[in-house]
């Protein structure tokens, strides 16, 4: 028996001057990078919590909290290691990543598959098992005006059943 669970994530990081600009784990030349405590790969963000979010385990501030010195500007593919250990301890699988960037620029979709064979890489699973698409937001809002970007994910993951679920009749 097999339990399978899904999971969403999404995740916003403001674009300012100064910063580099990492997504998917992969640096785009841009005249800004996206600020906050760690690389701030919005993309990786969104996937780690729907991830987390599929296995129960709380989400991506729990386990790696922006108060800790350890994350200060490390590259978000570490959180994927990570979150692959705790997958690991039940012998779950990733069924699929489904993510989407929302950005007016840069233009995402060349590097495509480099996003997903950086991420594929951390996550320790096939790059077919990833899917990215990138939207702009029409110019409308703090996304059309370039002011940050937006990622939502989903993730379908599965571990070994040790027993039956308890049911309804059974629980208590
Ligand atoms: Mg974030």
């Amino acid at each position: 028996m097999m339990t399978n669970r899904v999971g969403i994530g999404y995740d916003v990081h403001p674009l300012v001057e100064g910063r580099r600009l990492f997504l998917g784990g992969v640096e785009f030349q841009h005249p800004k990078g996206l600020d906050g405590h760690s690389d701030a790969d919005v993309l990786i963000h969104a996937i780690a919590d729907a991830l987390l979010g599929a296995i129960g385990g709380g989400d991506i501030g729990h386990h790696f909290p922006n108060t800790d010195e350890r994350w200060r500007g490390v590259p978000s593919t570490v959180f994927l290691r990570e979150i692959r250990r705790h997958l690991d301890e039940k012998s779950a699988i990733i069924e699929n990543i489904d993510a989407s960037v929302i950005a007016e620029a840069p233009k995402i979709v060349r590097r495509i598959p480099e996003m997903k064979a950086a991420m594929a890489e951390a996550l320790s699973i096939a790059p077919d098992r990833i899917n990215l698409k990138a939207t702009t937001n029409e110019r409308l809002g703090f996304i059309g005006r370039a002011e940050g970007i937006a990622a939502m994910a989903v993730a379908s993951v599965s571990w070994p059943t040790a027993s039956p679920e308890p049911t309804a009749a059974t629980a208590d």
